[in-house]
This record gives C-alpha cells, structure tokens and sequence, in this order.
C-alpha cells in the first residue's frame, strides 16, 4: 500500500509546573524559597530520512505528542526538560495547514523543522524572591505545548519523471540506467509506489529520476491509480514520456501519446508544459513492416517534442537517452522548493479587559489565553520577535492600563516567566 497523504496532529509537550517550597534546614527556622522551574516541553520535529519513499508510517498513527516538561521540586531542582518527538519523513514531504491548506514548510532541504514547539516551563517560587518580597508564596504553572492539524503531502523530489502507461517499459528504463530495482513484470500496475534512481552520467553528471506507477486515461478525474502520483511529477523539471512502438499491447502508439498528453493537461496546465522527450521503447519486437515509429515521431515533432529510439530491455539506446536528458537538464531551472505560505497572525484583543493583571507587590503578573498564545510564539532570542511582542503589548493597551493602576519605574512586569523592568 502506498500512502502519499496524510492527515496528522501534533502537539508539543506541556510545560512543567513551577514548585513552591522553602528551605528548611535543621536549627534554621525558616529557609528561603527554594521551588525549581519546571522543564520546557518537548517539541515536535520533522526531519527528512531518505531511506523512505511513502507516509505509510502516518496511515495508522495520527496523533504525535511530545513529552511533557517535569514540575519543578524543593532544593531548586529544575524538573527535567520534555523529550522531543523526531518524526522521520520522506524527503519532499510538503506540510500544510489542515484548516487553510497553506504550506507550512516543504522537507527538501533536509534541514529539521519544528512543527509543534513545546510549552514553557513555569517558574518556581525562588526566582520570585526580590528584596521586598522574600517569601513568595506562588509559583507558575507550565505552559501548554503548541498544537496543530497538518496533512502532509509527498511530492518527491526528482529531475525526471517517467510517464506513460502501464506495462509501456518505464520500470525497466529505470533498473537499466540507474541503481534503482524497481518491481519489473508483464501485468499492468506493477509498480504501486514512485521509485527513485540516479542515473550518472559522467563524472559529476548526475540526476535522479523517478518512475511512477502507470496512467491510465481517466487518472486526472480519479478514474484510476494515476491520479495521486500524478503530484509525484509536480516538481519535475523535465518529463520522459515512454511509449510503446511494437504494437505489443495492442494498442495504438499515437492514440497512447495523445491520451497521456491530455491525462496531464487535465491534471494541470503547468505540468503539460513541462518540457518532455519521448522514448520510444521496446523498438527490438517491433514489426518491421508497422508504421508505428513514424507515425508517432510526425505526431511528436508537431507537438514540438524530440523522440529517441530505445530498447529498455535490451538497453539500446537508453545511454545515449540519458546523455540527452542530461544536456537538457542544464539548462532548465531547479527543482521546485515550495515557500512556507503559513503565517500565524495572533492579533492583539480590541478588548483590553482580555489580559488579566495581578499585583503582588512590586511585581505585576500579566495572564490571559491570547498572551499564552503570543508568549508560546515569540521567539525571546531574536530581536525582531521581541520588537514584535512589545508592539503588540502597546497595542492592546496593557502599558496605559498598568500606568493607571499605578505601576513605578523599576516595577517587575510578569507575563508567563518573561520578567521585564517597567519603563516608561
Ligand atoms: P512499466 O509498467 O511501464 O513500468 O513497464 P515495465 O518496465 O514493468 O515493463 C513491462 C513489460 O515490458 C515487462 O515484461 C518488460 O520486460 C517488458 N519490456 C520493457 N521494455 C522492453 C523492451 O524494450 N523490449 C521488450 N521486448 N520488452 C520490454
Ligand atoms: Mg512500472
């Protein structure tokens, strides 16, 4: 069974809580405060393993949680941080936004993602103590880990793509010019999921071509298998359209390559202008009285395309073949790296009574859902992002309102562990 869409969800793992506790030694009668932080939850993180070729994996585990932070303890124990969750993808699995459908990243690069941060750990009681609040006797509670629902999608990455129908020669083609053993046999579908092979060609010649289960007419509407592999070739940057010249089948060479060009047209526009070379194969069973071969090679230079004569089973002609497409190659742009389209907007509330303020002495403790929100997305090491944060906390009004409710230069401001010194 090959999987190539899935629907998941993933959740980051929650903060561990801060610990109240005081110091108590024997003949001291009472210790300061001494409760640990909590750990930062785990994060959910893709990352690309190239031994696999499908999401099969996902079909049968949907949900993907990453450990949660440990609660702080006494004696200023830390609690341990939450384990991340690594889930293995293929490469070229592009992640979208289960709601929108927007690209939240394409794993081409090879570079790790993380797709559900963890929540932060609260703080403890001791790192509230200050000079004028010796004994606090709170501590805060970990954050929730981020969640989200994501369908991931497997576009391979490939320079070639092999098109035609069934049984026309694509897997042989690909067993005989590269290092990929694809599934060969004489019944239609026998190839039920993409291989990839790389085909080099001369010393730092090298490309990879992928072989995609047969289309059949209809594929662009559903009508078969072809349909979901079609996106499998979404990124090639040049098609290799096989067909088969003998007759063998039965069917009709023009007839095939005409319906394959408009299985492609229906599927999309931009693949069926896809620049493609044709291949026609299986040329040592071909009846020599048949005028296959030119019928096909008049319709393919009206279509604008060149035509190669091959035997992928006797492998004659598949060099030269590849030597072509490599030339080809050079000069047509790369292989398509999606942008993320995914923007997380947390608009700061109209409403200014949606942030809740404590006032615990000198300290100011800020709560309310969209700050966790915000706070859980603001990245504190970069910035821009604290930039961000401190505009979005104008905006709502929180510094006007603390300003009313009394607040001094040098005040502590308190919003889920980010512990600021009030300004003005
Ligand atoms: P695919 O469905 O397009 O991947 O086709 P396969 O590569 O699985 O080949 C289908 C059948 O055609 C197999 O039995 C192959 O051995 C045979 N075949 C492929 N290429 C040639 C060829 O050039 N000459 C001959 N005689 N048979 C071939
Ligand atoms: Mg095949």
């Amino acid at each position: 069974m090959f999987v190539d869409k899935v629907r998941i969800t993933v959740c980051g793992g929650r903060g561990g809580d801060g610990a109240v506790a005081f110091h108590r030694e024997k003949y001291v009668a009472s210790g300061g405060p001494d409760g640990g932080d909590g750990g930062h939850g785990g994060s959910v993180v893709l990352h690309v393993n190239d031994n696999l070729t499908t999401l099969l994996d996902f079909r049968y585990k949907r949900k993907y949680a990453a450990q949660a932070g440990v609660n702080g303890m006494g004696r200023k124990m830390a609690g341990k941080r939450g384990e991340n969750l690594i889930i293995d993808v293929p490469r070229g699995t592009v992640v979208r936004d289960a709601e929108t459908g927007a690209i939240i990243v394409d794993m081409s690069t090879g570079e790790d993602f993380i797709l559900a941060k963890g929540g932060r750990g609260g703080w403890g009681n001791a790192h509230y103590a200050t000079a004028t609040r010796q004994v606090p006797r709170f501590a805060k509670a970990g954050l929730k880990g981020q969640e989200r629902d994501v369908i991931l999608e497997l576009k391979l990455l490939a320079d070639v793509g092999l098109v035609g129908f069934p049984n026309v020669g694509k897997s042989t083609l690909l067993s005989v010019t590269s290092n990929a053993r694809p599934k060969i046999a004489n019944y239609h579908f026998t190839t039920l999921f993409p291989n990839l092979g790389v085909i080099y060609v001369d010393e730092g010649v090298s490309f990879v071509m992928a072989d995609i289960p047969g289309i059949i007419e209809g594929a662009a509407e559903g009508a078969g298998l072809g349909h979901d592999f079609l996106r499998h070739i979404d990124r090639c940057r040049l098609l290799v359209h096989v067909v088969d010249v003998s007759g063998s089948e039965g069917r009709d060479p023009v007839e095939d390559f005409d319906a394959i060009c408009a299985e492609l047209e229906n599927y999309s526009i931009d693949l069926s202008n896809r620049p493609m070379i044709v291949a026609a194969n299986k040329t040592d069973i071909m009846d020599p009285d048949s005028d296959n071969l030119e019928r096909l090679r008049a319709r393919v230079e009206e279509a604008g395309c060149e035509l190669y004569e091959i035997s992928a089973g006797t492998t004659v002609g598949t060099r030269n073949l590849m030597r072509v497409v490599a030339e080809k190659l050079k000069t047509l742009p790369p292989v398509t790296i999606y942008e993320p389209e995914y923007v997380e907007v947390i608009e700061a509330p109209s409403d200014p009574d949606a942030l809740e303020i404590e006032h615990l002495g000198s300290t100011w403790v800020i709560t309310g859902t969209w700050l966790e929100r915000l706070v859980m997305n603001i990245n504190f090491d970069d910035y821009e992002s604290r930039n961000y944060f401190d505009l979005q906390l104008r905006k709502c009004g929180l510094f006007a309102r603390l300003e009313e409710m009394g607040i001094q230069d040098g005040d502590t401001v308190d919003i889920y562990d980010i512990e600021f010194e009030y300004q003005r």
